[in-house]
């Protein structure tokens, strides 16, 4: 789409808004000195509300505590369109030394997010000085989505009833991904996620007088062992989950056996369906296993996530958006899924939309996400800036 851009109608978005690189990748090393972590975005929140509102953007601030959501309209167009970046850090230290590593020990931007913002950013200057499209824009900047429920949290206070969007976009950084690149698929494209914790309760006692006991170490081995089953035997073939057992606490004596073990850990599937199979059976197993050695066995199964699943139309919509800038071969609409989850899920549960990858590339500090050495890449600004403003312009053209 490229109408009544006028003079400049000869740049693609990406093109256009490398002409602000150089603010954009200052913005974006502040942003990652001053990590924030899950609902604490005040100071993050407050920059991005001040740049929104000097581009005449209207700002919302304080929905989901720290969350901020900037409104542009243009034109006489009904529809509107959510986009959606996340402003949190996370709890860990930074390794690397460079100017614009963490100045908050403990804290820090291992996940990419700071550039997320940024790209929102540098979409929104984008759009409010270009305004190529027909409608409403709803820039949404998310807090908390490392674990913590941010996406939920502005949802539950009115997100989509405030600002209703009749479809919504997010992405994420894609270390090892060559930047300039794109990765999406239709479907569920990220794993939903759930935490577990299992008790049992035996009967503790000398470990030299185990017939006077009911051991619930020996009971907790056997349910490890048989949930190993529950992938292999219950879920279909062509499905994907995985149960992971990550703690088991047990005694602390080499002479006592203890009264009761605890069992921790996740469970990833793609459908919501697998994961209700996969907490029925750890509970059949783990409760009938403890039955039956006189145990008990109490599950707590906690859904942290749902899948993140593409609707059709809008993951063909931002791929096509893609390839118009950087052409078919950069852009792998097939992209494998991931057994990662990631909180825009439940926007995506509210309103139809895609989530997509932008390649940071793989030189230095280009590590995986989550590692203490690992740094957003400020060359990707403009391709996830303006694949984020080129969707805008994709789902609202202006009439000719
Ligand atoms: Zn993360
Ligand atoms: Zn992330």
């Amino acid at each position: 789409m490229r109408l009544h851009r006028g003079q400049e109608s000869e740049l693609t978005p990406i093109e256009h808004i490398r002409r602000y690189q150089d603010q954009l990748a200052a913005w974006r090393r502040d942003f990652h000195a001053h990590p924030e972590t899950g609902f604490e975005e005040h100071r993050t929140a407050a920059l991005v509300a001040e740049r929104l509102e000097s581009w005449g953007i209207e700002v919302h601030r304080g929905i989901g505590r720290t969350g901020v959501v900037g409104v542009l309209r243009s034109g006489r167009g009904n529809r509107a369109v959510g986009l959606r970046a996340d402003m949190d850090a996370l709890d860990m230290p930074e390794a690397n030394s460079f100017a614009h590593a963490s100045t908050i020990p403990g804290k820090m931007h291992g996940c990419g997010h700071d550039g997320h913002t940024t790209m929102l950013l540098g979409a929104a200057r984008y759009l409010a000085e270009t305004r190529a499209f027909d409608g409403t824009v709803h820039f949404i900047f998310q807090p908390a989505e490392e674990g913590q429920g941010g996406a939920q949290a502005m949802i539950a206070e009115g997100l989509f009833e405030r600002f209703p969007c009749d479809t919504v976009y997010g992405l994420h950084n894609r270390p090892g991904m060559p930047v300039g690149h794109y990765g999406i698929r239709e479907g569920a494209m990220m794993a939903g996620c759930a935490f577990f914790d299992l008790a049992i309760r035996g009967k503790g006692g000398h470990a030299a007088r185990p017939e006077a006991t009911v051991d619930p170490v020996v009971c907790g081995a056997q349910v490890i062992s048989a949930w190993q089953s529950i992938v292999g035997r219950n879920v279909a073939p062509y499905d994907t989950a995985v149960i992971s057992v990550t703690g088991f606490e047990a005694g602390t004596a080499y002479n006592v056996i203890p009264e009761r073990v605890a069992l921790r850990g996740t469970v990833r599937a793609f459908r919501t369906e697998t994961m209700r199979l996969l907490e029925t059976r750890m509970r059949a197993l783990a409760t009938s296993i403890a039955a039956g050695f006189g145990a008990t066995a109490e599950l707590d199964f906690r859904e942290i996530t749902v899948p993140v699943v593409n609707s059709p139309e809008q993951a063909a919509l931002i791929a096509d958006a893609a390839a118009a800038m950087v052409g078919e071969p950069h852009v792998d609409r097939a992209r494998v899924a991931a057994m990662g989850s990631e909180d825009f899920s439940y926007m995506l549960a509210e309103r139809p939309g895609a989530y997509i990858l932008v390649g940071n590339g793989d030189g230095p500090g280009s590590c995986e996400v989550h590692n203490p050495g690992y740094d957003f890449n400020d060359a990707a600004i403009p391709y996830g800036a303006g694949i984020l403003a080129a969707v805008v312009e994709r789902e609202m053209p202006q009439s000719a």
